[in-house]
């Protein structure tokens, strides 16, 4: 890693996933025409970029237009479209004969990848943040921030920036009921699936017996994977609601994705916004893509057929408890019919059980003290107290107050340049307060 100048960065990227590779993006197409440019560095702690890797699954495609990419909303000019990936890779025809919107999760993963290796001086990876805190100036006026990182072999990173871009994603949600099985190789969150069913443990053995907790996409994709990954494999879906259901992607609906569809829910009142969400959350939350669906329903019903059931969907239950023990996890079962609680065991429980965002991010517990009880600005910056100055911008943590594009890859291209753009009107406020206080000096001089 090139040595770090100790002078702040204008700009530090805490993670980079798709939404700072987009905010890399506008930062840098930002800096060819606008003035002041920012100077800008990124941290990521995985070694390289890479979009959700253990669940780029052979057979999973994208749930999303590949018209909305990083940039094409807001520049279709742009060098970083996935229509220009196509290009440049030859594959431009060919992709236009599928006649379809929506590219393999593989492929939008290279994507993503063919644009990270253009910013790659500009990202240092393998770098995990610890901890963002305040530097307080003479006059008790907070300028400028420390972030505090772990390189890979535990040394430590400090860079000083001015301003700051939070976007690191959810934290795996992990139901009570598993809470202290985390150390446990048979338990794992679909956020680790590849890496830990390719551990030869599972991997190598026969009859292997899977649970998977949850009824949304990740659930029924995993679903799909171990029965097609392990022939011999019985595979349990486990799932609190009545029945699989599909998510709404009709035109109508999925108007709520537009970028201006934000500015529609920020302007509502708390209560409203969280009607609109609620209304809407089956575009997103616990539901399955139809043709998705399809195929699980054609598999059981195959089944039914041939009158075996190794793929089985067992609905209106909750977990009570999860043990471990050596010869398997063991789960009692409650069904809503309120019968008798069922044990089994299983060789290895796969939860996917979503995500959890806070505002309230552990890295910004130490400027807590600053910011305006979490609240966050139309442009995603959290609102802080006057004698705090440097901008913290949030990606992918306000859905409750920027709706459900929030989480999602639909409004990119436009918040990062939204983003963006109030990163150079903090630039050029700090320049001319900067140059006031030279020529008040240069007067008392
Ligand atoms: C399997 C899966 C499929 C999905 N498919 C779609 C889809 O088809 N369409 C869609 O719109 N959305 C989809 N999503 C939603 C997803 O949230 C977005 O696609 C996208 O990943 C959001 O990008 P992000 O950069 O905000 O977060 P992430 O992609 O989660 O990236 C965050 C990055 O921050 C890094 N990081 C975290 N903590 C730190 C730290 N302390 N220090 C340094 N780095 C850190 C992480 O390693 C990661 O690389 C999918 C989600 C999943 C899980």
């Amino acid at each position: 890693m090139k040595p770090q100048p100790a002078v702040p960065f204008d700009v530090l990227g805490v993670g980079f996933g798709p939404s700072n590779l987009a905010t890399a993006i506008a930062i840098a197409e930002n800096n060819k025409r606008l003035r002041p440019a920012c100077s800008y560095c990124f941290i990521e702690k995985q070694e390289q970029f890479i979009w959700h890797r253990d669940m780029l699954l052979p057979d999973s495609d994208m749930q999303i237009s590949f018209i909305k990419d990083l940039v094409t909303l807001r520049d279709p000019t742009s060098p970083f479209t996935f229509v220009n990936y196509l290009h440049e890779k030859g594959r431009l025809e060919a992709f236009i004969n599928r006649k379809s919107f929506f590219p393999s999760r593989i492929e939008f993963n290279d994507y993503l990848r063919w644009v990270a290796v253009r910013f790659e001086d500009g990202c240092h990876y393998g770098v995990e943040a610890l901890s963002i805190e305040p530097e307080t100036s003479t006059d008790g006026v907070v300028r400028s921030l420390v972030v505090r990182a772990r390189a890979e072999g535990g040394g430590e990173v400090v860079r000083r920036t001015h301003d700051l871009v939070l976007a690191v994603g959810g934290a795996p949600h992990v139901p009570p009921a598993f809470a202290t099985l985390g150390a446990d190789a048979r338990v794992f969150h679909s956020s680790r699936y590849l890496r830990a069913i390719t551990e030869p443990e599972l991997a190598s053995r026969a009859g292997l017996h899977v649970a998977v907790v949850g009824a949304g996409q990740s659930a029924a994709e995993i679903a799909l994977d171990l029965h097609g990954r392990f022939a011999d494999a019985k595979i349990d879906m486990l799932f609190r609601g009545v029945a699989l259901k599909p998510a709404d992607d009709t035109p109508f609906v999925n108007e709520i994705f537009n970028p201006e569809f934000t500015d529609f829910v920020f302007a509502q009142p708390e209560e409203r916004r969280r009607e609109i969400i609620g209304q809407f959350r089956e575009t997103n939350y616990a539901v399955i893509d139809a043709d998705l669906l399809g195929r699980i329903y054609e598999i059981v019903y195959q089944q039914r057929v041939r009158g075996d059931a190794r793929l089985r969907l067992q609905g209106r239950i909750k977990i009570a408890n999860a043990v471990a023990s050596r010869d398997g996890v063991h789960m009692t079962i409650l069904d809503a019919a309120g019968d008798e609680p069922v044990s089994r065991q299983y060789d290895a429980v796969v939860l996917a059980t979503g995500y959890e965002r806070d505002i309230r991010h552990p890295l910004l517990a130490p400027l807590a003290g600053y910011l305006e009880d979490f609240e966050v600005e139309r442009d995603y910056r959290l609102r802080t107290r006057p004698d705090f100055r440097p901008r913290i911008h949030v990606q992918g943590l306000s859905e409750d107050t920027h709706g459900l594009s929030d989480t999602l890859l639909s409004v990119l291209a436009i918040r990062s340049q939204e983003i963006a753009l109030s990163l150079v009107e903090a630039k050029r406020r700090r320049l001319s307060e900067a140059a006031s206080e030279q020529e008040s000096m240069a007067q008392a001089g």
